[in-house]
């Protein structure tokens, strides 16, 4: 079964009268419904790797005086100031958050305001007691991006460590029967692999039994980013409003929050989190300004936007549910081979 990456819409689960972020950008409204299903919350802006793809890696992340971890007094205040709007707090968004000594409690302050908590990782601080604690603290799901399908390929989009991250999922595969975690999934950028990599790769996680599903997503440009040299990118027309602007909110670590999910320096934060409401930063002045200047093909006046390919990108996913895949008839298992082929 071919699975549905619950990520991509921020309005479409908590309303379903709600109009959806595809259909806003073509009635060329500029103002949101006020319930998001979720926020992305940085917990941590540092992080453990130094992806050649990523602006971390590249140590430009743009910000004087950073990176930081976000502090629990910031996170109260956001996660009061969105819990009225909001189902579920994505505790990511640049960075490891496994570098956050306090992540547990963090996903405890989460809960404790009725609101689910989830987020992701890259893997190098995952243990298996890392994960239990998590589960023990109410984290509902942990996703785990592994980034490629191939040691190669992983070797070339992380710059190494293929190895350690393999050996933490097989740590985790050989405690689970003594260990609870949280559902556990993966995500894998999909670039230059073969068809016949895709089966081989599937078999080997499902075999972990650990994990639910595994969603590829394809290569998507930072801004400024010149990325042909890990994928040739498939473009489509550059006038169409960027995608991003009608996104979740993503509140970095010092509780400013941006539209832009690749907004990883804040040049683009038009809000407060911490202190003022989801309600009333979701359709503020500057807000409405990007998204109007998005939908009337001027967003080369904003200076992160005149360098971005992203608008002119197709950005796809596949999730896949790993029981189905392990399961399943050659026919399903052709259709998702097929299916990734169309990143
Ligand atoms: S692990 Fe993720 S956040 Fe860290 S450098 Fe790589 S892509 Fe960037
Ligand atoms: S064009 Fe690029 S920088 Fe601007 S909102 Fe879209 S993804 Fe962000």
């Amino acid at each position: 079964m071919l699975t549905e990456d619950t990520h991509t819409d921020p309005w479409k689960r908590i309303d379903e009268r709600a109009p959806t972020a595809e259909e806003l950008r073509k009635a060329r409204e500029p103002r949101v419904p006020d319930a998001l299903t979720f926020v992305n919350v940085e917990v941590s802006s540092a992080c453990n790797s130094r992806c050649p793809m990523c602006p971390h890696g590249y140590s430009d992340m743009g910000r004087s005086g950073r990176p930081g971890l976000m502090s629990l007094d910031v996170l109260e205040r956001v996660l009061a100031n969105v819990r009225a709007n909001c189902t579920l707090v994505n505790l990511y968004l640049f960075g490891e958050p496994l570098l956050h000594p306090e992540l547990p409690r963090m996903v405890e302050m989460t809960r404790a305001l009725g609101m689910a908590a989830a987020t992701s990782t890259n893997g190098i601080l995952l243990t298996p007691d890392v994960a239990a604690e998590l589960r023990r603290a109410g984290l509902k799901t942990l996703c785990v991006s592994f980034d490629a399908i191939t040691r190669e390929s992983f070797e070339r989009l992380r710059g190494g460590g293929h190895d350690r991250v393999w050996g933490n999922l097989e740590a985790l595969a050989a405690e689970r029967e003594r260990l609870e975690y949280p559902e556990l999934t993966m995500r894998v950028v999909k670039t230059r692999e073969r068809d016949e990599e895709v089966e081989p790769f599937l078999d080997r996680i499902a075999a972990l039994r650990i994990f639910r599903s595994v969603t590829f997503c394809s290569f998507y440009p930072w801004p400024g980013q010149d990325v042909t040299r890990f994928e040739p990118l498939k473009r489509w027309s550059k006038e169409k409003p960027c995608r991003c602007v009608y996104g979740p909110m993503n509140i970095l670590s010092d509780g400013r929050g941006t539209i832009c999910g690749f907004d990883s320096g804040g040049e683009m934060a038009t809000a407060d989190l911490a202190s003022r409401t989801l309600v009333e930063e979701l359709n503020n002045e500057a807000t409405l300004r990007l998204r109007r200047m998005h939908l009337d093909a001027d967003r080369k006046s904003i200076p992160l936007c005149a360098s971005c390919e992203g608008p002119a990108v197709v950005s796809r996913t596949v999730g896949v549910a790993l029981d189905s895949f392990a399961g399943g008839s050659a026919e399903h298992r052709r259709e998702v081979v097929a299916a990734m082929r169309k990143l």
